[in-house]
């Protein structure tokens, strides 16, 4: 086997430095796409992290490993099948609440790659053991199934030239994809890791599933887990140790509702609405233009049936998120005093009928931490980023991380290599610009944090 790794490195982050213009982004353009999705859920602080010798001298001993560098070997030969792989998931819808489709081919997937056994949670979870030698830790490796995209969205992916493009092709079809390379991979080279890994297509991270999949997974009635490492988006650069905390509401007013004209004077909800907008980002604003970075956003408005009926009802959802527990708090407090103000307001115009009525429900609430630079999984993020040319950086996010992050265990988000963009929209696409890469540090991760059994191996020849 050659290994021509070396050069091949210094030249892909030369490249990349150059595509991304060495401006003020700070990272290559790939990175920004995984600040997209995972971070750009996330305000970014950049920082130039400090590695330590004792873990920059692991990941290279481990990057020397012969069976590590065959496994490098069967991730770059297998690279077309890996995007086969991604197109194939891609095309399998997964709207919130709805992943078990995917779920289920998922399944299939982690057991040919190899997983000593597979199976699905109560929650469409979909895990494969890949049982250590030693069996101590269980470290859990995921990718979440669900996109943010509604049912019966097109999926299909249309490639043209070296961009696939579809509707969370990248966030998070990337993450999954890699995973079961990666699977491969310790399959096909013949690596014995020392303790358990837990492939896991997770349910529930995005939006109104509020981590859900996570929550189970670190919950009563999910599996012991010791460590954790996201991959969600793409990029090879950043290391997400930072829960990024958030509040989400689905705010409803209801009235009678009516004709426009025979009814006229019963209270409006949308009316209300939308003075419960103007009041809440009025004082918002204000509030969130100094102290730590905090924000808020009225993403969806619904309600009501003709130009010329009074709604019954007006809704919207509201998220807020900030990099300090108590600013989260207060910009929380601000949005509840103007909707009360709103349907005050609102009630006091009025010239008949009931008063509106206003119905405010959590949808959301992600807890936040944050994990130093000097602990391992961190800094064995950060080791393996440098390994593989990238310039690492520690970011705040909002990912299947925070929960065990606000917990105390071990746990990163990192990105799936390559290059995406337009998360969240239609016109997500995916280039696989350098992916081998992300797919290289996610392992080297990986196998630093469960070990390898070099008894086993020499043995098993
Ligand atoms: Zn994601």
């Amino acid at each position: 086997m050659t290994i021509k790794f070396p050069s091949r490195l210094i030249f892909s982050a030369f490249s990349l430095a150059l595509l991304a213009g060495c401006g003020d982004k700070t990272t290559d353009t790939s990175e920004n796409k995984q600040d997209s999705t995972v971070a750009g859920r996330a305000p970014v602080a950049m920082t130039a992290p400090k590695l330590e010798d004792t873990f920059k001298a692991e990941i290279d001993a481990l990057s020397a490993h012969p069976q590590v560098k065959e496994a490098f070997q069967f991730i770059e030969d297998y690279d077309e099948q890996t995007i086969k792989t991604l197109i194939t998931l891609t095309e399998i819808e997964a709207p919130p609440y709805k992943e078990k489709n995917r779920s289920d081919k998922y399944l299939s997937l982690l057991k040919e790659a190899g997983a000593d056994s597979v199976w699905q949670d109560e929650v469409w979870n979909a895990i494969g053991l890949v049982k250590g030698t030693k069996r101590g830790k269980v470290l859990a490796f995921c990718a979440h199934l669900d996109t943010v995209f509604p049912e019966g969205t097109d999926t299909r992916v249309q490639q043209s030239g070296d961009t696939l493009k579809a509707p969370g092709i990248s966030d998070d079809t990337r993450g999954l994809a890699i995973l079961i390379t990666i699977m491969k991979a310790i399959r096909k080279s013949g690596i014995q890791p020392e303790n358990d890994i837990l492939f896991i297509g997770n349910v529930g991270e995005e939006g109104q599933g509020d981590l859900r999949g996570a929550k189970y997974l670190f919950g009563p009635n999910g599996p012991k887990i010791d460590a954790f490492i996201s991959v969600d988006g793409s990029g090879h650069e950043s290391v997400t140790n930072q829960a990024l905390g958030s509040h989400r509401y689905r705010i409803t007013f209801q009235g009678p509702g009516g004709h426009s004209w025979g009814a006229f004077g019963l209270g409006n909800p949308h009316h209300a609405l939308g003075r419960a907008i103007n009041y809440f980002t009025d004082e918002a604003d204000k509030f969130t233009r100094s102290g730590p970075k905090t924000n808020y956003n009225v993403g969806v408005i619904s309600g009501g049936t003709s130009v010329n009926s009074i709604p019954f009802e007006s809704i919207m959802e509201v998220d807020m998120r900030s990099e300090s527990p108590e600013s989260l708090v207060k910009v929380d407090t601000i949005l509840q005093q103007a909707v009360r103000k709103a349907l005050a307001d609102q009630n006091k115009l009025k010239r008949h009928g009931p008063d509106l009525t206003v119905k405010i429900e959590m949808i959301g609430d992600r807890p936040s931490g944050e994990h130093p630079e000097s602990m391992a999984i961190v800094q064995r993020g950060i080791a393996a980023t440098q390994f593989v040319g990238g310039r690492p950086t520690l970011r705040r996010g909002s990912t299947d991380s925070n929960i065990p992050i606000s917990k105390g265990i071990p746990a990163i988000t990192i990105g799936g290599g390559g290059m995406g963009r337009n998360a969240h929209s239609l016109d997500e696409y995916f280039i696989n610009k350098d992916g081998v890469l992300g797919i290289k540090r996610a392992l080297l991760i990986v196998l630093a944090e469960v070990g390898i059994d070099d008894e086993m191996r020499i043995e098993s020849r």
